[in-house]
């Protein structure tokens, strides 16, 4: 049995937790032995989507590049770790529909703990207005309306939310150690 790979798309608010909790899974499904790649929206904008904006359109488009890699990473046995705001449902349940193999995990704080948390500054700049069309402040957000996996970041210690994202993961079958024949 081959290992199946499966994309793990994580989204949600800048600030949310989709960088801290994808490196936590990633160094504990390496421990196991997994193959594993992180796509992470801000390391993604400096390459592979460089150049895009903000716009709807922008986004989309980054977020179906963003996709197209997963879906080559998945096909190819390879846990994918996407973490990503992806801020538009519709796209988002587009590449969900192309990858089939797919767990969506909303990872979900309020947007007042987020900005609290201000973990990049941006929320800042985003008030001030030095930065325009800013999710959640000057951008919409649209929620998952069906998650496979939800972490409260606000309520939640990392430890938990990790595991409600492997245990999402074990649940679907997609944690089986490969057999060589
Ligand atoms: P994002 O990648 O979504 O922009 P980050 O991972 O960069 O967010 O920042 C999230 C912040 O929230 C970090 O400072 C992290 O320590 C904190 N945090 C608190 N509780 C959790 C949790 N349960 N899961 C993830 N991050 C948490």
């Amino acid at each position: 049995m081959k290992q199946s790979g499966v994309t793990v798309w994580f989204t949600g608010l800048s600030g949310a937790g989709k960088t801290t909790i994808t490196q936590a899974i990633e160094k504990k499904l390496r421990e196991h032995d997994y193959p594993v790649e992180i796509l992470d929206g801000d390391i993604v904008r400096e390459n592979l989507t460089k150049g895009l904006g903000f716009s709807k359109e922008d986004r989309d488009e980054n977020i179906r590049r963003i996709g197209f890699v997963a879906n080559l990473l998945t096909r190819h046995g390879v846990i994918v770790l996407v973490s990503a705001i992806s801020p538009y449902r519709e796209i988002r349940e587009e590449v969900k529909a192309r990858i089939g193999d797919f767990v969506e995990v909303f990872v979900n704080a309020p947007l007042a703990v987020c900005e609290d948390r201000d973990v990049k500054g941006l929320y800042k700049k985003a008030r001030s207005g030095e930065i325009k069309a800013f999710t959640g402040i000057s951008d919409p957000y649209e929620p998952p309306l069906n998650p496979e996996v939800e972490c409260r970041t606000d309520l939640e210690t990392l430890e938990e939310s990790v595991a409600k994202v492997w245990q999402g993961l074990e649940e679907r079958g997609y944690l089986r150690k490969p057999v060589s024949v």
